[in-house]
């Protein structure tokens, strides 16, 4: 595809999510929008604080991020003057290896539900929507991802999950980063094409598989997006 193309291309596609968020985001603080400060997450930020400057951006800090991640996280809320919203795990990364060792070695699944899963869906039950950067072809696991949907968390509530850039390829994502001027995080430099925490997260071990780099390939969703049975 030439670049003319594929801007001509990015651009209706900003034009839709930018209808979506306007159809959506109310100002009224009932609309989240979860941010990893990866780049997709980092797009749909910058295109949501232009219609809610004060929308909540939700940030899962598990302890365990990388120090460039962290960096990244605290010079984009610096510079765009986010309403980031800190999510925190009961316990500290000091507190849960004191009691449980290195859970992310020996129980991944049990430490992404202390760390992420539990305070997330606490978090996400005090909205009426919910907005995510997913996107269908970061992971097999995601083919199916619906652009809205009702999502269930634990104890019955329900919310509206949107992923407005679901049928975003990741050229494209790039592309409308660079048009609209948006610094990535650092970590893309390296050749890491999905990043989580730093003890689960290396170099993709499949070139054409984006998430294989994340738990060394033992699991594939951390459970945020997984919903609770119905
Ligand atoms: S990604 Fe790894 S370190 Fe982070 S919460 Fe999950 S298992 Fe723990």
């Amino acid at each position: 595809m030439s670049l003319q193309s594929i801007s001509t291309e990015v651009n209706a596609k900003l034009d839709a999510v930018r209808a979506v968020l306007a159809s959506e985001v109310t100002g009224k603080g009932d609309v989240c929008l979860t941010c990893s400060f990866q780049a997709e997450d980092v797009l749909l930020t910058k295109l949501a604080i232009a219609i809610d400057p004060r929308i909540p951006i939700l940030f899962l800090d598990t302890g365990y991020h990388f120090a460039e991640t962290c960096a990244y996280r605290d010079r984009m809320a610096r510079e765009w003057n986010l309403n980031l919203i800190e999510l925190l795990p009961e316990k500290t990364v000091a507190e849960q290896e004191a009691e449980h060792g290195l859970l992310y070695r020996s129980a991944p699944d049990r430490c992404c539900g202390l760390r992420k899963v539990e305070p997330l869906f606490k978090a996400v039950a005090g909205y009426r929507a919910w907005l995510t950067g997913l996107r269908r072809e970061q992971a097999r696991s995601r083919t199916a991802l619906e652009e809205r949907a009702i999502f269930a968390l634990p104890g019955g509530k329900q919310v509206l999950k949107l992923a407005p850039l679901a049928e975003w390829t990741t050229r494209e994502v790039w592309h409308a980063c660079q048009q609209l001027d948006i610094p990535l995080l650092p970590l893309y430099e390296r050749g890491y094409t999905s990043i989580g925490c730093e003890p689960c997260t290396t170099l993709p071990l499949d070139p054409n598989d984006p998430r294989s780099g994340r738990w060394a390939g033992q699991k594939v969703e951390c459970g945020i997006h997984i919903q609770a049975a119905s």
